[in-house]
């Protein structure tokens, strides 16, 4: 488990509106300037960056039950470096979500700031504290080359026989369609 790379963490800010934005798309993702370099503050530096990318969430594009009427509902998801970082989130989680707050303002969700009705947000601590994520990363060890298929954790212990695993750090991978996908996996296996 030590040599392996991890995934980055997550920034989850979820957020009421009472204003509604009628032509945000139920899932956007926005690129900041320097992509690159984003990537590289997150994997290689592990600093916070002020040029955010980031996922919105806003399901009640779809389906207006999601939110009172007249209003909306959204989640946006900010890559962050994982807790490998050693960033403290007790004092920059309050000041991470102005700063993503008013990236969105100026871009997709303008006046977003002077219409937020009830909201909270989730860091890489609550992945490592609350579920027991191996420093705090949002989707288990990366799914780069090495870590993929046959190189990922099998589903089967090659030492205890009777052990077996399922879920996003093992083969195939992470993400609802892998996750279930190990499972069928097990099911085969348990055949
Ligand atoms: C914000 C966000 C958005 C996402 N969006 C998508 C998406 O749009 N599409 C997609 O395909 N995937 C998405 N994913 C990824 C997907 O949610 C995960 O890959 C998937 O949920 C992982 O499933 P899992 O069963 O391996 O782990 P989890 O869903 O994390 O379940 C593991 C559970 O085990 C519990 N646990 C941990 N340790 C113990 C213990 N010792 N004893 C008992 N219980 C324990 C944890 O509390 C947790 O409830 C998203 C993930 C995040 C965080």
């Amino acid at each position: 488990m030590k040599r392996m790379d991890y995934s980055m963490g997550l920034f989850v800010y979820y957020f009421g509106s009472k204003k509604k934005y009628n032509d945000v798309a139920h899932h956007t993702i926005y690129f900041g300037e320097a992509y690159e370099k984003h990537l590289d503050k997150i994997f290689e530096k592990k600093i916070l960056s002020d040029d955010i990318s980031y996922y919105l969430h806003r399901p009640s594009a779809t389906d207006p039950n999601m939110a009172p009427n007249g209003q909306d509902a959204f989640y946006v998801l900010v890559p962050v470096p994982n807790n490998l970082s050693k960033v403290n989130w007790i004092e920059e989680g309050d000041k991470f979500k102005e700063l993503v707050l008013d990236k969105m303002d100026k871009t997709v969700l303008p006046d977003i700031k002077k219409n937020v009705v009830s909201d909270f947000y989730l860091t890489p601590d609550y992945f490592e504290i609350d579920l027991a994520t191996l420093h705090g990363s949002g989707f288990s060890i990366q799914p780069k080359f090495s870590q993929s298929a046959y190189f990922r954790f099998h589903n089967q212990s090659e030492i205890y026989r009777n052990l077996y695993f399922v879920g996003a750090g093992t083969h195939p991978g992470a993400g609802i369609p892998g996750v279930l996908s190990s499972a069928k996996v097990l099911d085969k296996l348990f055949k």
